[in-house]
Order: structure tokens, then sequence, then C-alpha cells
């Protein structure tokens, strides 16, 4: 990047770098997969060698990718592998909660280069997005990056975001309704700015960068204060015609069970989120029911065992509601009460089996990723790398 780019300069930039999307598509499979080789590219895509070669050209001699010599698959010259440079920009993802808002600066790769929060006094619109900013003018500062390094930000918020506007529907944690949450950081920032439900962005993450790397459909399910779930089908995150797709934490598995923040009753959040765990356990937190489950005795250990019990059971069902629908390979538990699935996974696995069409319950591999620092941040980040290298899967 020219020390004379400015905000104009980075679009320009990135567009005579990514504009292409043959070649967003091939600088974006590097990205992903890389070190790969010209002949890979070529096969993955369809496109051949010599096509591959002269996309690429451009971004080795702009320093998007890197060329290394790997040995050969025999005799002869070694073969050149090709890496994206992690450091050509930086991205920002961010996470507006009920409390903080937090930041995370990335390479393209998303590794955590910097990171800044603010606590919330209250969650009006005006005050959260007034904090993100902050974050992203703080997080620059500390790493010595201008404006014009950045790819973009990415935002991930709980809750209905529209995806052709980036404005939040609604937000039952934030008490959010029709924010527009793109639109006011797009002019607050002056940064191509891109908003998603936070776990669609951990979706995201997982299929870039993650366990779901080279899966084509799995799922991601959150496990906290509410139930999230972000989908890919068929190697793209499927978000929905208006935004409400993967809605696991809102499928009715009771019509007479618990209210829900929704406005509905039995929805498995309110079954199996943080809420329904801490009111049968009878304990403060879900880290106090597990610790009592684990090495409480009496009443009280056989009441946080059945509250962990209870949620499984629950969860168990939701788990066969969505892979009936979605057949995935894989599903990943993740999220701040991911750890608590050790307690509830027997539950989960036995009427997860009852209710698995077909015996798929059996087949579906379930990986529990219990990482909690950076993990929303970081998902957002992998939102606006994506955007910012010109792909919409
Ligand atoms: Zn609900």
């Amino acid at each position: 990047m020219t020390s004379s780019s400015g905000p104009g300069g980075r679009h320009e930039r990135l567009a005579a770098g990514l504009a292409d999307p043959g070649r967003a598509e091939l600088f974006s499979l590097t990205l992903r997969f890389g070190p790969v080789t010209r002949s890979q590219l070529a096969a993955w895509t369809g496109l051949d060698a010599s096509t591959v070669t002269r996309s690429l050209r451009p971004l080795i001699d702009d320093d998007y990718l890197r060329e290394s010599g790997t040995p050969g698959a025999g005799r002869g010259r070694p073969v050149q592998a090709l890496s994206v440079n992690p450091g050509r920009h930086v991205a920002i993802g961010i996470k507006v909660g009920p409390s903080t808002v937090s930041g995370v600066l990335t390479d393209l790769r998303a590794t955590v280069l910097n990171r800044c929060s603010r606590a919330l006094s209250s969650t009006e619109p005006a005050i959260a997005l007034a904090a993100v900013g902050e974050v992203v003018d703080e997080l620059l500062a500390t790493s010595g990056s201008d404006r014009p390094d950045v790819l973009g930000v990415g935002v991930g918020l709980s809750g209905h975001i529209e995806p052709q506007t980036g404005t939040c529907r609604l937000s039952a944690i934030l008490g959010w309704r029709d924010v527009p949450v793109r639109r006011a950081l797009s002019d607050l920032l002056d940064l191509p700015v891109v908003v998603e439900n936070d776990a669609n962005t951990l979706a995201l993450a997982e299929h870039w960068f993650g366990r779901g790397r080279g899966v084509r459909t799995f799922a991601v399910v959150t496990l906290g204060v509410g139930i999230g779930c972000g989908l890919v089908l068929g190697d793209r995150l499927h978000t929905g015609v208006r935004g409400t797709g993967g809605e696991l934490g809102h499928l009715p598995l009771d019509p007479q069970g618990r209210w829900c923040t929704c406005g509905a009753r039995g929805c498995l959040e309110a079954m199996a989120g943080d809420a329904a765990i801490c009111e049968l356990s009878g304990c403060a937190s879900v880290t106090e029911a597990m610790d009592v489950a684990s090495n409480g005795r009496g009443d009280a250990a056989v009441r946080a065992r059945e509250a962990f019990r209870s949620a499984g059971d629950a969860l168990g069902r939701g788990l066969a509601g969505l892979c009936n629908l979605i057949d995935p390979e894989l599903v990943i538990i993740a999220g701040e009460s991911s750890p608590a699935f050790s307690l509830m996974e027997d539950s989960t696995r036995e009427s997860f089996a009852v209710h698995g069409f077909s015996g798929i319950a059996g087949e579906v591999r379930i990986e529990v990723d219990t990482a909690q620092e950076d993990l929303w941040t970081r998902g957002a980040a992998s939102l606006a790398i994506r955007a910012g290298v010109g792909q919409l899967s």
C-alpha cells in the first residue's frame, strides 16, 4: 500500500487486484488452503494452468501472493507453491455484547495481532456504536496501522441481521429493533463495514480458518445465554433470505415449556440456554452449576446434574431436528458454555439417537471447541476478510 492511498485509493487498489471474480476466487483458495501449487488451483477451479498463471501474476507483482519452492513429487525442479502474504492488509473484528464491545485487529489469516475492549454503560445503540468507534481507533493507534491498511471491519452481534442492509432487525439480548448498524458505522468509521449474526461469523471463521476447512456441510452450535447456530451448506454460509437462517435456538420443542426471550414458549434456547440451567440447578451461573454437579454432594449435586441432563436432552432433540434437515458431516459445539457440554453429552447423544433419522446420530461427527479468547471477535474479522477479498460465501 502506498502512503498516498486514501480511503478511495484502498478501494481502487483492491479493485485492481481482486475485482475480477476469478482472480478473487484463486486468491481466497490460496488464503484458505495455502501453500498451494498452480496445478492444485487449476484442478479445484477447472481453469487451465496457463489461465491460473496469468490471473495470479498481478497478485504476485503486488505482493498479495508469494512464491516458495517445495520439493517436487519426484524428479525434476522444485514445484513453486503460492502463499498469501498475511501482512498485506489487516482486518478488524468487533463483537457487540450486552455489557462490552470487544475488538481485534488481525492479519489476512485472522491471526490476532492486537485486541481492545470497552465496557458499555448501556446497550443504547448510540452508546454502543460510539464505543465501536473508540475500539477501532484504539486498535489502529496501538498497532500503528492506518485506515488504508484496513481491509474492512466485521461486526458480529446476536439477533436477526438483514443481509442486504446490515440492519439489526431484532436483538433480544441487546434490546435493539431496526438499528441500521452498517450504515451508522460506515459513516462513523470511514471504512468498509460488514455486519452479521455472531453465530454466523463463527461458522465462517471455522469454514475459512478452522475445523470446517474443506468441510462442505456443517453447523456451529453455540451454548450460552442464547443457543446460536451458523450453517455452512454446500460450501456456502447460509444466512437465509431474511437473515434468520439457522435460528436453531428458537426451534419449538415444547408448547408448554418455559418462556423464551423471543416471546414464544418452549424454544430450545429456553430449555438449554444458561437461564434454564441456572433455574433448574438453583445456581447463580453455569460455572457454579458445573462445579456443584462435578464436586458437590447431596441434593444440590443431584439437582445440578439433573439440570444438565435436562438441557442435554433438549439439545439432542435440537440437534436431531437440525441434522434431519441438513444432514451435515460435522457439528461444532462452541460458545461461552461449551465447557458444560461434557456434563450434557450423554443425554444429548441419547435424545439425538432417538430422534435422529436413519441412524444419523451415529454418523454425524460432533466436535467441541471450548476456546473462549477472541472467539467472537476473530469470527467477525473473518467476515471482514471474506468481504474484503471479494467472496460472498
Ligand atoms: Zn425463542
